[in-house]
């Protein structure tokens, strides 16, 4: 039985002083329950303070992104070995603003999924079409390239851990959301793609979490999904009490 994992990612947005209260709230309200998993991932800057905070809850924090490298001449760039010196359980990487403006490639993601888990961090790793690729039937071949490079090179172990993110890129903060029985037609095809370069097993423990316009309103019918075991959500993550009616769907 895979357990429902639900992310926030909240891109760049917030001060301290809104996201130590959006953090004390869910710390105070988030369910006790075992079927579900809450990720938080801030920006950079809040790690360290949001971490504390969460200490003795079952909420985890995670990055949005991570250098490839331990450490060296990388100005601007936030290493594996300094997220998990900090207690960053998870890192999201290939997120499709992370390809189109910072030229995020297969190779990079392959790169950093390595990194991940030589450093102990799990990687929930982004893949998603373009609504041209849609369009021209391409979506089934784009989205397996991407989770093949992605997890080219791990071992059946790590494969089994890593949390795939399917989030087609015209749904992603357009308010236009895959209906229910597409997203799941797609996640079904990634568990397909893992079952093909692992086994049966491993893939029927991989997580696929499915993200593009998710709030409150359409979680319960995704999440009914056979292949959806989760969400990673942007905008409708970004309030505590919506993040925290996307959890409760998960119990
Ligand atoms: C995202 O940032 O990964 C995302 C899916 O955003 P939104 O929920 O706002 O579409």
């Amino acid at each position: 039985m895979r357990k429902t994992v639900i992310a926030g990612n909240w891109k760049m947005n917030k001060v301290m002083s809104e996201a130590k209260g959006f953090m004390d709230e869910v710390v105070k309200k988030a369910p006790n329950s075992n079927k579900v998993e809450m990720i938080v991932c801030p920006p950079y800057p809040f790690l360290s303070t949001l971490i504390k905070q969460t200490e003795g809850s079952n909420v985890k924090v995670a990055a949005q992104n991570m250098h490839f490298e331990e450490n060296g001449a990388f100005t601007g760039e936030v290493s594996p070995l300094m997220l998990k010196d900090l207690g960053v359980t998870h890192v999201i990487l290939g997120h499709s603003e992370r390809r189109e403006y910072f030229a995020e490639t297969d190779e990079t993601v392959n790169k950093k999924t390595h990194a991940a888990f030589n450093h102990g961090l799990i990687p929930i790793v982004c893949v998603g079409e373009t609504l041209e690729q849609r369009e021209a039937n391409e979506t089934m071949n784009h989205v397996e390239g991407q989770v093949k490079e992605a997890l080219k090179g791990l071992s059946e172990q790590q494969i089994a851990e890593t949390i795939i993110a399917y989030e087609p890129i015209w749904a992603i903060g357009t308010g236009k959301t895959a209906s229910s029985e597409e997203a799941n037609e797609v996640c079904t095809h990634i568990r397909n793609v893992v079952k093909k370069v692992t086994s049966e097993e491993i893939a029927e423990k991989v997580i696929i979490q499915y993200g593009g316009s998710v709030k409150p309103a359409n979680i319960d019918e995704l999440l009914s999904q056979s292949d959806i075991d989760g969400a990673l959500v942007g905008g409708a993550s970004l309030e505590a009490d919506s993040f925290l009616q996307l959890v409760e769907a998960g119990t």
